[in-house]
């Protein structure tokens, strides 16, 4: 027997055109979804989201304290609500804690679900290629920089604080964050720098505080663009590093098996950040399932494929994908 056609879009059966008929007459228009699913993969691809975040969605996050439970439920919340939404949001809290993963997750699941036109933008990187749009061999203008960021729905602002920026270069982010908040464009911040108590004054804290690093001005305009939402926790990857040889694992769909930390030694570069790999494809056979399985320390991201024994806690590595 002739196996069933499998499309990718069953209402057009990949045609791209939904044919109707009346008595005489037949008519073609686009096919909706498949018009729907370019445009999302448009917007997926110009985002900018980082590779590695690629796969970190909401589901993936598991709070660590209350702190994260709160901000998991936040960022769920203005996922929901956007784009009736009053201001954006500001995660303050230290290296590790999730806060990229989160402001990540709420952009690519808000491009998949609403067709948001969002941008990811990491300080340190923005400065550059500001720096960089002034010399005479630059591929981008300084225009060609700054318009994208200006008119985006949503922009996700990382690591705000990180670089060091040039008076002049301080002046251009006014520039650009005053038109978001005027033109009321969303935005989102990440920050590892301390708000500092009010009332308390630069050096009685030995905290270096977000004000210290982007002047009052600029702190007082992104209080008025967004809300705070302060994440404690230990770092994640830290933490990772310290758990023992065992992985913990917990079981979120009965066939997918979410291995959140361990202490797999990467062949490359000796960390032992092993992830699972996003939505990994799992076999099964009768003594343990498969999984895919990375390193995620920043500069390396090699991939392995690893055998997960349920409710053993352990984990056998097989073989490195780029062998
Ligand atoms: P931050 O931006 O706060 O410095 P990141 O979002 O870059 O931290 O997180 C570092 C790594 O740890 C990322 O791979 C991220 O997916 C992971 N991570 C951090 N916190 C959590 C968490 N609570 N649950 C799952 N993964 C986490």
């Amino acid at each position: 027997m002739k196996a069933p056609a499998v499309y990718t879009c069953s209402s057009c059966r990949d045609t791209g055109w939904i044919v109707s008929r009346s008595e005489q007459v037949e008519t073609a228009v686009p096919c909706p979804d498949c018009r729907k699913t370019r445009t999302t993969n448009r917007l997926l691809k110009d985002a900018g989201i980082p590779p590695r975040y690629f796969e970190r969605g909401l589901e993936a996050y598991s709070a660590q304290d209350r702190s994260q439970m709160e901000a998991l439920k936040r960022a769920a919340e203005y996922v929901e609500a956007f784009p009736d939404v009053p201001r954006g949001l500001l995660f303050v809290g230290k290296p590790g804690v999730g806060k990229t993963h989160l402001s990540v997750a709420i952009l690519k699941k808000l491009i998949l679900e609403k067709n948001v036109a969002g941008k990811f933008i990491d300080e340190t990187e923005f400065l550059r290629r500001l720096q960089y749009s002034y010399g005479p061999d630059s591929a981008e203008t300084e225009r060609e920089v700054l318009l994208p960021l200006m008119k985006v729905d949503l922009l996700v602002w990382d690591d705000l604080g990180t670089g060091r920026p040039t008076e002049w270069a301080m002046e251009t982010i006014r520039t650009l964050l005053n038109h978001r908040y005027t033109f009321q464009k969303q935005t989102i911040f990440t920050t590892n720098w301390s708000l500092r108590a009010p009332g308390a004054k630069p050096g009685e804290t030995t905290e270096q505080a977000l004000a210290e690093r982007i002047g009052p001005r600029l702190l007082s305009r992104i209080m008025e663009m967004a809300e705070i939402v302060q994440v404690t926790g230990p770092d994640f990857r830290t933490e990772v590093r310290k758990a023992g040889m065992d992985f913990v694992q917990s079981r979120r769909r009965a066939d997918q098996i979410v291995v959140q930390a361990g202490r797999l030694q990467c062949e490359k570069c000796g960390s032992v950040s092993i992830e699972e790999r996003g939505k990994s494809e799992v076999k099964r056979n009768r003594s343990g399932e498969f999984v895919d399985v990375f390193c995620s320390c920043r500069d390396c991201a090699r991939e392995f494929i690893a055998r997960v024994y349920p409710g053993k806690n352990r984990i056998e590595y097989l073989k490195s994908l780029e062998d």
